[in-house]
């Protein structure tokens, strides 16, 4: 038997002010995006900013749909608006935010885990980390990657046990 440890890095900063420009823009960039949300639903108001390799920032908040897997969260719906658009760029960085039905921004964020898996195809599929920038009410957490959200995760080497290009 065998017990592996994985470990995450995990940096929080206590206001906007500590941020590096560019993320302090994309920050900026979702928060002013959640406010376009769909969300007659949640009432959870999400937006999403995302910064490609060119210095295009592209950003998207969640749709949603009375029939609820027919809606889309803000970080796929700038990610595939982003690869459809600059389908040879990568993507360097990506802050989310949300705002609640009385207005105040989430107090804990995180992406669910079908954006997990979208933006790790995106890591792999371009070879570049992302960053993950997470928006809450009391303080701004960066990940350096998307692996760091989903550990342990399926991609395509899953597929042919290795032996791809992916
Ligand atoms: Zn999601």
């Amino acid at each position: 038997m065998q017990t592996k440890e994985i470990k995450i890095l995990v940096t929080r900063y206590e206001n906007l002010e500590e941020l590096i420009t560019t993320d302090r823009e994309l920050v900026l960039a979702a928060r002013q995006i959640a406010e376009t949300a769909y969300a007659p639903y949640s009432k959870f108001k999400v937006g999403a900013a995302l910064i490609l390799d060119n210095g295009q920032i592209v950003k998207g908040s969640n749709q949603e749909n009375a029939a609820t897997p027919a809606g889309v969260c803000a970080e796929r719906s700038a990610l595939f608006w982003a690869n459809a658009n600059f389908p040879n760029s990568a993507v360097k960085a990506i802050a989310i935010s949300a705002v609640d039905q009385s207005g105040n921004r989430a107090l804990h964020l995180s992406p669910c885990g079908i954006c997990r898996q979208a933006l790790l195809e995106s890591e792999h599929r371009f070879k570049e980390p992302i960053r993950i920038i997470l928006d809450s009410r009391n303080n701004i957490e960066i990940l350096n990657d998307v692996e760091s959200l989903l550990p342990l995760s399926f991609n395509g080497n899953s597929l042919t046990n290795g032996n791809n290009k992916f």
